[in-house]
């Protein structure tokens, strides 16, 4: 079982800021801003091309459900969100997750 499926099983602890049936949120282990956080569907798949449709339907209402939540995870300034995909995108754990970055103004670069 990969490593986000073990966290959502709760055999590897984290720190849950929020849960529903279709996803988690939880703080990641080395944050690169002040916050940092991963929305991770339950289903595992790796990437935006294994998704199915009801899955990338799944992943829409992720994205409306964190617009309604955000002030109380403390983005109401704004944040970014990312979603690295494969080699060149830096993946490095093989189940879709959505980077949530902000408390602070967040610069643009590659
Ligand atoms: P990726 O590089 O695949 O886009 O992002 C994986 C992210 O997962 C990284 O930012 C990394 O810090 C985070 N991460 C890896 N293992 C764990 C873990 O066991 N717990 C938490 N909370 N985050 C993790
Ligand atoms: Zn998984």
């Amino acid at each position: 079982m990969c490593i986000f499926c073990n966290i959502i099983e709760g055999e590897i602890p984290s720190e849950k800021v929020y849960e529903d049936e279709t996803c988690i949120i939880i703080k990641d282990i080395e944050p690169i801003a002040p916050i940092h956080l991963l929305m991770i569907p339950k289903k595992h798949y790796a990437r935006l091309e294994d998704a199915s449709v009801s899955e990338a339907m799944e992943l829409s209402f992720m994205l409306n459900k964190l617009a309604q939540i955000k002030d109380d995870l403390g983005l109401q300034n704004g944040y970014r969100i990312v979603i690295n995909q494969g080699k060149d995108g830096g993946q490095t754990v093989e189940h879709l997750h959505i980077h949530i970055l902000g408390g602070r103004p967040l610069s643009w670069q590659a």
